[in-house]
């Protein structure tokens, strides 16, 4: 039992090295290898579980070792300096300002030496701001429901950038200009919060890559009703995993 089992890549093995997580807790052993072999995940995990490392780490991994050169492709073309539109590799969506900000942390924490650039985005701060630091790229973004759906219909972030470009331009490029990874962390406290119509919005949006295309997760730590409806509706053939 040890983060050796599963090889993740250079970077990502120093900076585990680095943030002193010397062994995987039970939601990171079970997790990282589902979502390292592209299978869809509906995780039952509490809050201090470990669970934020267990989605970040594989996600990361792949981003940059998936094909050769395709992160710094990505870096290149999605995460252009000065953009104003952003098109996120990856994006998390949390309930709170305080959960967005603790996973921002942990991302920064283990993109450290790498190309890929993590952000945030959450409610009842400075929306100028925020958008500042949108535009200096962002491939890994984490957000609250609310404050995404505005940051879309500003035209700030969005998930398919074949959607207005050439057929020639989409062949060569869309495999690192869509979305890829989609998370959904602390579900049952989204709902609880009365986030679905915005994270309906934001996931069954025409230009959302559709699930079996995208690799979508669920975190919560309960699993009712309106949990499995949405599980339903958002993953495609996935694993069930309770810790
Ligand atoms: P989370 O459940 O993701 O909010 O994580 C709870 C806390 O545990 C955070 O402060 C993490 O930094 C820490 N943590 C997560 N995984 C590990 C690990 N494998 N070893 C030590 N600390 C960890």
């Amino acid at each position: 039992e040890s983060f050796q089992d599963v090889d993740m890549g250079e970077i990502i093995m120093g900076n585990i090295a680095l943030s002193r997580y010397t062994r995987p807790t039970p939601v990171q052993k079970y997790a990282i290898p589902i979502v390292k072999s592209k299978r869809d995940l509906m995780a039952c995990a509490q809050t201090g579980s470990g669970k934020t490392a267990a989605f970040l780490l594989p996600i990361l991994s792949q981003i940059y070792t998936e094909g050769p050169g395709e992160a710094l492709n990505a870096s290149k073309e999605n995460g252009k300096y000065g953009r104003r539109k952003q098109y996120p590799i990856s994006l998390v969506l949390a309930p709170t300002r305080e959960l967005a900000l603790q996973i921002y942390d942990e991302a920064r924490k283990f993109s450290y030496r790498s190309r890929v650039r993590p952000c945030v985005v959450y409610g009842g701060a400075d929306i100028g701001q925020q958008i500042r630091e949108l535009e200096r790229g962002c491939h890994l973004l984490v957000a609250t429901p609310g404050r995404l759906v505005d940051m879309m219909e500003r035209g700030k972030i969005g998930l398919d950038y074949c959607n207005n470009q050439t057929v020639a331009f989409c062949v060569l490029s869309f495999s690192f200009v869509s979305l890829r990874y989609l998370v959904l962390d602390e579900a049952d406290r989204m709902l609880d919060m009365g986030f679905e119509p915005q994270i309906r919005r934001i996931v069954e949006q025409d230009t959302m890559p559709h699930k079996g295309i995208r690799q979508t997760m669920m975190f919560s730590a309960t699993f009712p009703k309106e949990i499995q409806i949405l599980a339903r509706d958002f993953l495609e053939e996935y694993i069930f995993l309770a810790v």
